[in-house]
Formats: structure tokens, sequence, C-alpha cells
């Protein structure tokens, strides 16, 4: 079925699984032709991934949908919530629609500056963004109620578990190849894992930032 606008994209996801009511409305609000390149718009309400420039891509919205839903399932909407992995910023508009504060950590610069620019489009003032390498986090501005990291990790982030807030959910995907999403819960400092789901993000690379 061709999704043609955020309602419809709503509505599919709906079918697919999603449940929240508050994710599906976001989505449904959110206009992610905003987020594509122009010759892409055709296509923005598609549940699909699609490219952003410089070998990255915009999430496919049931990844997005459900993410949010997994973190929602944990922490309320007055959260403070880390991103890893700006890049088009689509993400970072629907937690920022939904949370009180996100915190969102790029390392390619013109991605970064780009989603800066759609969030002042969209009035959502309750954005920090950060040049950095998203596997050491944002320290600064630990804890996090949440944390949600859109590319995939070789290995689990420890910078990341240890800006964690207890009684917070970490949503990431780990793997190579075969990635699976996981949700780390932190208790009482001990860490709980479960494996939601296979998916397939673009890795979260080591080292220098762009
Ligand atoms: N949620 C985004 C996903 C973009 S793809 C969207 O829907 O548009 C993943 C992003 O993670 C890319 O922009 C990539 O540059 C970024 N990324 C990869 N490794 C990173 C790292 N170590 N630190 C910060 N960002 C990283």
């Amino acid at each position: 079925m061709k999704t043609r606008s955020g309602a419809q994209l709503a509505q599919l996801l709906a079918e697919k699984g999603i449940k929240n009511s508050l994710v599906l409305e976001t989505i449904a609000n959110t206009p992610r032709a905003l987020f594509v390149p122009a010759s892409l718009t055709h296509q923005a309400f598609e549940n699909t991934a699609l490219p952003i420039g410089q070998r990255q891509t915009i999430s496919q919205p049931y990844t997005v949908a459900r993410m949010t839903e997994l973190l929602l399932e944990k922490v309320g909407k007055d959260s403070r919530v880390l991103e890893i992995g700006t890049g088009s910023g689509y993400q970072t508009a629907i937690l920022a629609s939904i949370f009180d504060q996100v915190c969102s950590v790029e390392r390619i610069k013109t991605l970064q500056f780009q989603a800066k620019r759609r969030m002042n489009q969209l009035d959502l003032h309750n954005v920090k963004m950060k040049h950095s390498d998203g596997w050491l986090g944002w320290a600064s501005k630990s804890p996090f109620d949440a944390i949600i990291v859109t590319a995939a990790a070789s290995k689990m982030p420890q910078a990341l578990l240890e800006q964690l807030a207890d009684g917070g959910r970490l949503v990431i995907p780990i793997g190579d190849t075969e990635q699976r999403l996981m949700c780390m819960d932190k208790i009482d400092e001990q860490v709980n894992e479960q494996v939601i789901e296979q998916v397939n993000f673009v890795p979260l690379v080591s080292g220098e930032v762009l």
C-alpha cells in the first residue's frame, strides 16, 4: 500500500502492530516530507528508509514508531531523552513532540545543521544538539531517563549505560550484519536485557567526526 500522508502512514503502522496512540498521533502530525531530499518527497510517507546523503538514511517509520513506543512503555512524557544519530532529525522531531527534553548527538556536521533548521521550522525548541561521537554519549547532560540509538553498534557502548538514570530504558540496535533491537532497563544499578526484534540500521561509526 502506498501511504501518501502522515495519517495514512499512522494507519499502516497501527496495522503493523504499533499500539501507542500518542506515537501514532505524532507520526500522523509530523511532516516527514520535510526530512527527505526534495527528489524523494513523493515517497516521504511510505514505510521505508530513504537516503539522506552522506551514505546515511532516514529510518523506516515502523522502526521509529516501535522504538518510541518502547521508551514510552517505561518512562513518562516528562522525561529527558538522549538520542544518538540525529541524521535527518525525523526521529528527533517525534521525540521532541512527545518528551519534555531531547538531547541529540550526530557525527556528521552537515546533517546536524539541516536537522537543527528543521527543528526550528517545526517550532520544536526543546532539542539540544551536539556534534560529537555518540559512543561517548553526552556526559555533561546525564543522567537521561531514556536513551535511543539510531545506528547499529557492534557492541554495547558502556558510556551510554553509565549515562542512563536508574529506572531508565535504553533502546539500541546491536550487531553488524545481523542486528537485534535491544531494550536495556537499569534497575538498582543492574541492567536487564531484552531482545525485541531484527532490525537493519547503518553502523554506529567509531572515531573521527566529520
Ligand atoms: N534517526 C535518524 C537515523 C539516521 S541514520 C533518521 O531517521 O534520520 C544514523 C545516523 O547516525 C547517521 O546520521 C550517522 O551519521 C549517525 N552516526 C553514526 N555513527 C555515529 C556516531 N558514532 N556518533 C554520532 N552519530 C553517528
